[in-house]
């Protein structure tokens, strides 16, 4: 009796039409290995969620071996096909223009969970398969992750690092000028600071309790805070180095914000794995990145919104003042950054700028970083991945890869403003979106 009961259970725990799920895309181009000539009319073909086969030519589902019947055949031999986009630097919870930044915490952290499935979905659907959000409440951007880890609502892959480190008074920390009373009992705005190696470690390791899929910290001041202690560095080099060997033993990489050269430089040779922004970078910064191999993430779009905010007002005195000090010495070390021969990945910030723009960036690292387009294209696929250390599954068109595949219907290699509108969009094997 025992016995039937347990393999009707088994019998039952599998649904009725549970066959594979395959289909086939037709490209026009299709850019499988960014970096490499596209190919002209090719096929992928995708088999629960992952990509089996690159074929040259338009095959058929009677020339491909499937375990089922109905293989679904997807036109895109009008469009130019690629690697769904990767995007190593964006706030979901978080949107400027929503009044949420710099006042992040006097609004409910329920709001910004809210803020962060509307833009998912939005990311998602402007071409970002896999996005790294690197600074948000407590648990907010952990809440969307999983939502849409368990099918709940729509959004690209997450890597988070939920609060981004600050030292107290630092870029990330939310209550500067707040009276203590207003933020004291506020388990989710206190711990994102620390000022010590003992607190820093400990910090890190709450983080990764928490789910921290990456460590962001702040190791110089920034330019969007209520912070009024400049872009110098802010962390101990004793205080990064803790906060990296901490994060590493756990199998965490860690991505510091860095404005000032001196931070930059003391944030490499504590060991991070990237920098996001580094825009003062000097001469030591620039041989510290190159020995240590880490990716810079130049966030050109910040800068755009950054100026943006500074035409129409909408910065508090604060960071007006912060912003108008040093934008144009961060404009006018750029081609030190871009001539260096750097390890660069696609980033945005955007949360600064709204959610949706992200694709701006590539207009952007050809026009102001003299990249091609196809150099632009490589920072979101190749190396978005390699930085984020997910090149197993993401940044190519090849056998065993996630199926997070884009279309648009220019030529992104001849115009990069191309991927500005994306007519398909497709995350592990599940069409998000296809325009008529
Ligand atoms: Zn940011």
């Amino acid at each position: 009796m025992f016995r039937v009961l347990m393999i009707t259970t088994l019998f039952l725990s599998v649904p009725i039409n549970a066959l594979a799920d395959w289909s086939i895309i037709h490209a026009g181009q299709l850019l499988a290995v960014p970096g490499k000539a596209p190919l002209e009319n090719a096929s992928v073909v995708i088999h629960d969620g992952v990509i089996t086969e690159v074929i040259e030519g338009f095959v058929s589902s009677d020339q491909v071996e499937t375990d089922n019947e109905s293989v679904k055949i997807i036109d895109l031999s009008k469009q130019f096909v690629l690697p769904g986009l990767i995007d190593a630097h964006v706030h979901l919870t978080n949107q400027y223009s929503l009044g949420n930044t710099p006042y992040l915490f006097m609004q409910p952290e329920e709001f910004h969970t809210i803020t962060g499935v509307k833009n998912a979905g939005l990311t998602l659907r402007s071409g970002f398969t896999t996005v790294s959000d690197v600074g948000s409440g407590a648990y907010t951007v952990y809440a969307v992750r999983d939502a849409i880890n368990a099918g709940m609502i729509e959004g690209p892959h997450i890597i988070a690092s939920g609060l981004s480190m600050s030292v107290t008074g630092g870029h990330a920390d939310r209550t500067s000028h707040l009276p203590d009373h207003l933020w004291k009992t506020r388990d989710d705005v206190q711990n994102s600071q620390c000022d010590s190696v003992e607190e820093c470690r400990y910090r890190v390791r709450t983080l990764s309790k928490r789910g921290a899929d990456i460590i962001k910290i702040t190791a110089t001041g920034g330019g969007g805070s209520m912070q009024n202690r400049g872009m110098s560095q802010h962390f101990t080099d004793e205080e990064m180095r803790s906060i990296v060997e901490t994060a590493h033993m756990l199998g965490l990489k860690v991505t510091a914000h860095a404005h000032g050269g001196g931070g930059v430089s003391a944030a490499l040779r504590a060991g991070v794995d990237s920098i996001q922004h580094g825009t003062l970078s000097n001469k030591e910064s620039i041989a510290l990145f190159k020995k240590t191999g880490a990716y810079l993430v130049p966030t050109l779009l910040a800068l755009k919104g950054s100026q943006e905010f500074l035409d129409n007002g909408t910065f508090p005195a604060i960071p007006a003042a912060k912003i108008k000090a040093t934008l144009p010495a961060m404009h006018a070390n750029r081609e030190r950054l871009f001539n260096s021969g750097l390890k660069i990945a696609f980033g945005t910030d955007s949360g600064v700028t709204d959610h949706g723009r992200n694709a701006e960036e590539f207009g952007l690292l050809v026009e102001w970083g003299g990249m091609t387009p196809m150099e632009a294209i490589k920072t979101a696929t190749v190396n978005g991945a390699d930085n984020l250390g997910i090149s197993d599954t993401r940044g190519t068109l090849e056998a065993g890869k996630y199926a997070d595949i884009i279309a648009v219907d220019g030529n992104p290699l001849k115009d990069v403003k191309a991927l500005e509108s994306v007519a398909f969009v497709m995350k592990m094997g599940k069409v998000v979106k296809l325009m008529p």
